[in-house]
């Protein structure tokens, strides 16, 4: 399982795709990826290989220069397309690996405001909840600090917002997540060697951080939203 992210220069699902690719050592059973494709959040996804997803851009290309990607290892709910990540709620496109372990609950609160639920992951609660925030008028970053503080589990995660094609927000607390630096571009990932193609200029988060990230800046705050620094290194690479 894994996560790439891409606040880039150029149309990056190809490259959100090849970066998976880097990851599938790790195993996964499904795929995905979302973009923001003139503004507007649009996803491919398929249960299986890489090869699948794949096709199915070939089929349907995404454009769009933002975007997540995802690699599956099912844990809440079967590996099919419907439960492949990202998973969306109103503007809100979420991709996550580990487990929300208090997503029942979450899930019955969210149910109990109207939303509605078209997958069977724990991970659609993040979409809910970051969406929710939005709709009480929460600012994105503000929206997905609010959404990342009722989680309890292992998460690495990375939210894409409809409206502002310059933010992702990452956030790790059990699998591994780091930042890479680029030239007027960001990126996202489970793994240096994921990052290896783009840059090895690279920070990794620690537990508890979440980080804001746009193509000229990033920032890292704790889980109270304080500014934490964690070190840029120079990573060996592979490539
Ligand atoms: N728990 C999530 C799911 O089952 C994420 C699994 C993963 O780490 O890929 O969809």
């Amino acid at each position: 399982c894994g996560i790439v992210a891409i606040v880039g220069r150029a149309p990056v699902a190809p490259l959100i795709v090849d970066a998976l690719k880097r990851l599938e050592y790790r195993g996964y059973d499904s795929a995905g990826v979302a973009t923001l494709d003139d503004g507007v959040l649009a996803r491919r996804r398929a249960p299986g290989r890489l090869v699948n997803l794949e096709k199915r851009l070939q089929a349907e290309p995404l454009g769009g220069n933002i975007g997540i990607g995802h690699t599956r290892w099912a844990t809440h709910g079967v590996p099919n397309e419907t439960n492949a990540h990202p998973h969306f709620s109103g503007g809100v496109a979420v991709v996550h690996n580990g487990i929300i372990e208090n997503f029942s609950d979450l899930r019955d609160e969210l149910a109990r405001d109207g939303y509605s639920f078209s997958s069977q992951t724990d991970t659609e609660v993040v979409a809910h909840l970051v969406s929710r925030e939005l709709a009480k008028g929460a600012d994105p970053v503000e929206a997905a600090h609010n959404a990342i503080r009722r989680l309890e589990g292992a998460f690495a995660l990375a939210i894409l917002f409809e409206g502002d094609d310059d933010l992702i927000v990452g956030a790790r607390n059990g699998p591994p997540l780091a930042i890479g630096h680029g030239e007027g571009e960001m990126f996202l990932g489970s793994d240096a060697i994921a990052l290896a193609p783009f840059t090895d200029s690279i920070t990794y988060l620690e537990d508890g951080d979440w980080a804001v990230v746009r193509r000229n800046e990033m920032s890292i705050f704790d889980i109270d939203g304080n500014p934490v620094e964690r070190r840029r290194q120079q990573s060996l690479g592979t490539s």
